[in-house]
């Protein structure tokens, strides 16, 4: 059984000082668990001071978001190549850049490949919409998503590449899958994968679920199969809260399936 991954992804909260504050105070409230991999998203701003203040023994850095070329002409973007050595983890593709920012299918797929040639690990994020889900399209939604994102990645990249189901009406809604949700489409993206690169990097690919997790509901889903850890928004600006569902992911270790 591989570790658990648990990012939190802190979106466009937190100044630098208090994002510090919050790093400090969750220090004090996590040990160094083997069985689990901590990871920070803030924003661009916080992530030179963190990448100093931290233990990387016990964190490592995330980037919520990087445009896919590598320098030039982009007025206001950061490349993979500028975060390179600074972040270990880039989000992509996640619903807010979707469907706030227009972001689609091909861009997606450029990114994940621009992290990976910056050896920076991809975190795919997928999901459908509520709509989608009522219309029973959500497999056909996370076919298209992992098509598209995946496009041109080998099965040898497939290593690096982390995927995170993230029903868009669960996100920052309170409204959270049920595990048995999380379970159907973990399975249905691990069917995808190994469509498209073999059995072995479907079982091997670590999934994560996000969408309104808290310290009550975090166990559910670390305790169901096919799952790998989580991506927890709201939560993750409370010191005491994302601590407390990092102890959970190293219990829940204990008693997988
Ligand atoms: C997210 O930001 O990816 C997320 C899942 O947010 P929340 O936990 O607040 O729903």
């Amino acid at each position: 059984m591989g570790k658990h991954l648990i990012i939190a992804n802190w979106k466009m909260n937190l100044t630098i000082h208090e994002g510090s504050l919050l790093v400090h105070k969750l220090s004090e409230l996590t040990q160094n668990h083997r069985t689990v991999d901590v990871v920070l998203a803030p924003g661009f701003l916080n992530l030179q001071s963190l990448n100093l203040q931290i233990d990387h023994s016990k964190f490592k850095l995330c980037a919520q978001n990087f445009y896919w070329r590598d320098a030039g002409a982009f007025t206001g973007e950061v490349s993979a190549n500028q975060l390179r050595g600074l972040v270990s983890y880039a989000l992509v593709g996640h619903s807010e850049r979707r469907h706030i920012f227009g972001e689609a299918g091909r861009e997606i797929g450029r990114k994940v490949q621009a992290a990976i040639r910056h050896d920076i690990k991809p975190v795919l994020c997928v999901g459908e919409t509520a709509m989608e889900r009522g219309d029973g399209e959500t497999n056909d939604v996370l076919h298209d998503q992992l098509v598209a994102g995946l496009a041109n990645v080998t099965s040898d990249d497939m290593k690096h590449v982390i995927i995170a189901y993230e029903p868009v009406w669960a996100i920052g809604s309170g409204n959270s899958a049920t595990p048995d949700d999380v379970e159907k489409a973990s399975a249905m993206i691990r069917r995808q994968i190994q469509h498209m690169f073999g059995a072995q990097v479907a079982r091997d690919v670590q999934v994560l679920y996000g969408g309104s997790v808290s310290m009550d509901n975090a166990r559910g889903y670390l305790d169901t199969k096919g799952v790998n850890g989580l991506l927890i928004g709201g939560a993750s600006l409370h010191a005491d809260q994302f601590a407390s569902i990092i102890k959970t992911a190293h219990q829940s270790l204990s008693g997988k399936k």
